[in-house]
């Protein structure tokens, strides 16, 4: 075993840092387009609703079947978003508390916004309640 190998085995090593690294960067980014992916859908899912709407009040045309599909389908995306959320925010050693849904450091015990005990990394919805607008 000479300096050779020596120096072969810790390129390799650095090597596989390297490429774990990258592989984690490409796992964030694949999960950053699929979010913004699905916003686009989302953008879209509006557009169609707001014409669905629109149309029901100007023809006078009962649109309710159609809105309430694409309400689901708009659920859908937004709990599909919000999974993705998670794991992007797994991704980059956050932790999300379960009680508020603020993304903390990976070092944190507890939350920053709200003192939760953080635990496992797991996911909540933190807003089940409706906004009164
Ligand atoms: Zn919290």
């Amino acid at each position: 075993m000479g300096m050779v190998e020596d120096t072969v085995v810790k390129a390799k090593e650095a090597f596989d840092v390297a490429a774990k690294k990258t592989n984690e960067v490409i796992a964030l980014q694949k999960l950053k387009v699929s979010a913004s992916a699905v916003n686009s859908q989302m953008t879209k899912a509006y557009g169609v609703l707001g014409r669905l709407t629109y149309d029901m009040h100007v023809t006078g045309k009962d649109n309710t079947t159609a809105i309430d599909a694409l309400l689901e389908e708009l659920d859908g995306y937004q709990k599909e978003l919000e999974a993705l959320e998670g794991k992007i925010a797994l991704a980059k050693g956050l932790k999300i508390c379960a009680t508020c849904g603020q993304k903390n450091s990976a070092a944190s015990d507890f939350c920053g916004k709200c003192g939760s005990k953080l635990g496992a990394a797991e996911k909540q919805s933190p807003a089940d309640e409706q906004d009164s607008e």
